[in-house]
């Protein structure tokens, strides 16, 4: 399989030149060239597959030969086997048709664990079959900083460099990154938002000062591979609710829409899915564009879900390039339309294409709340505000009752204390494998809100490449 850049002007890679990528040079995107499919008989023959076992077989099309079966099982199994639910992504029914696919089980509480363990392991593989290093840099609304930073902490041939906008993250998603104390992590505070951070990481992967001295590499979902990953779940999921005999919904609370990108993949390798429920907060630009076509960029507004106060979704431009038939250059001179004014309208192959299977739903501060007690008090199940909002979408999206709508819950209530409290009465209390973070010191530098400042410090702290 080779990868393709949205934009059509970046060379196509093999999986493992991708991976180490990250973001094409043309500023685009990498994709498969096209989605692989698999039968109705392949699917069957996939139910009651261990998770790691499940994730060598969906993964191993988009591998290709960069990895051997045997070889792709063995990264499986090491990066699942440190998750602490022996199903690694279980089930858990609240209601004759609501579900809940708990993500959390990773070490850092938030479902980018279950991308980044294996990435992490993507990169030593690829990067011990060559002299190469890579400096890693990414931005985080707060969890895939920490998922990052884990995966790739005191491992030799990898720094990682990690912005987070300062003060907006929670304090357990702050300590989770600031208290990995390994010399090849470098956690930064901006100030701004995410996006503000997220704009300063593609600007970098551009600037070709840097990328002449730095392999500069991606951890976020602008990465192929990790969204690659993430299409294992959709598949676990719908296989122990009956596929490929039965139709599932996903409700997918939503910020960059990597995740929910993931089971739109997974619906292209043929798993039947009825509806992908695209969950947004207050920061809506999501949920304005998939019902009215208004792409359209406005500030972003803190809430209790912090992971998705998030404007610019980078990976709906995968979802573009595939629904608006694929044509790189068009796609090219649309996003740069987009870039110069903020705003786009989606063309009607576009609109078309998404509305085939996306539906979208907005929660606010209230209904987040509503929807954190309505779990606590008639299921006894205490969620997080982010899997709030993708359950409040569910319950809202008016799907027919037989069909199992299946949420997301895309963080450990642990991780959002507050909020949970704030809802239920009850603070959740830290899983035990986080161990004693609160008693760690804390490493982190602040920065302005100014490219130049932080490429600045990139630089003088970074290994340059070999
Ligand atoms: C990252 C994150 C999201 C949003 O996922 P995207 O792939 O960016 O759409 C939702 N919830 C939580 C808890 C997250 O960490």
């Amino acid at each position: 399989m080779d990868y393709i850049s949205t934009r059509g002007a970046a060379p196509a890679l093999d999986f493992a030149d991708a991976t180490l990528a990250g973001l094409a040079s043309d500023g685009g995107l990498y994709v498969p060239r096209s989605w692989p499919r698999f039968s109705e008989a392949e699917i069957a023959a996939m139910v009651g597959l261990p998770y790691a076992e499940l994730a060598q077989r969906i993964m191993q099309p988009f591998v290709g030969d960069c990895l051997t079966p045997e070889r792709l099982l063995a990264l499986t199994t090491q990066a699942y086997g440190r998750f602490s639910h022996r199903a690694v992504t279980p089930l858990v029914q609240l209601d004759a048709q609501q579900w809940l696919l708990e993500l959390f089980h990773g070490p850092t509480l938030a479902f980018k664990d279950v991308a980044l363990q294996l990435l992490g392991l993507l990169f030593e593989e690829f990067l011990g079959r060559s002299e190469r290093n890579l400096t890693i840099v990414g931005a985080t609304s707060g969890d895939t900083g920490s998922a990052a930073i884990d995966a790739v902490a005191g491992r030799s041939k990898v720094d990682i460099f990690m912005l987070h906008p300062r003060g907006r993250v929670s304090d357990v998603q702050r300590r989770q990154m600031t208290t990995v104390l390994a010399p090849n992590v470098h956690n930064i505070a901006i100030e701004g938002s995410f996006d503000d951070a997220q704009a300063m990481v593609k600007r970098m992967f551009n600037d070709a000062a840097m990328t002449d001295r730095f392999a500069i590499g991606a951890v976020n979902s602008i990465n192929w591979a990790r969204l690659m990953a993430q299409i294992v779940y959709y598949f676990a999921a719908a296989l122990q609710l009956g596929a490929p005999a039965r139709k599932v919904a996903f409700s997918v609370p939503t910020g960059n829409f990597g995740d929910v990108f993931a089971g739109y993949v997974a619906a292209q390798m043929g798993l039947p899915i009825e509806r992908l429920i695209v969950a947004t907060n207050v920061n809506d630009i999501l949920h304005r564009a998939l019902s009215t076509g208004d792409y359209s960029q406005s500030t972003v507004t803190p809430t209790t879900a912090p992971s998705m106060d998030i404007q610019v979704s980078s990976n709906f431009e995968r979802l573009l390039f595939d629904v608006g038939g694929r044509d790189g250059l068009a796609l090219a001179a649309q996003m740069r339309g987009f870039e110069a004014s903020k705003a786009m309208q989606l063309t009607n192959a576009q609109r078309e294409g998404a509305a085939t299977l996306f539906t979208s739903a907005r929660a606010d501060a209230d209904e987040t709340l509503k929807a954190i007690r309505w779990a606590w008090v008639e299921t006894g199940q205490v969620i997080d505000p982010h899997t709030a909002i993708g359950l409040h979408a569910a319950q809202t999206a008016g799907l027919d009752p037989r069909v199992p709508v299946v949420t997301l819950a895309t963080a450990h209530p642990a991780k959002f204390r507050d909020a949970v409290e704030q809802a239920t009465g009850v603070r959740p209390s830290l899983p035990t494998r986080v161990g004693d973070l609160f008693e760690r010191e804390e490493r982190l530098v602040q920065l302005p809100g100014d490219y130049a400042a932080v490429a600045d410090y990139v630089a003088l702290h970074a290994t340059p490449r070999v």
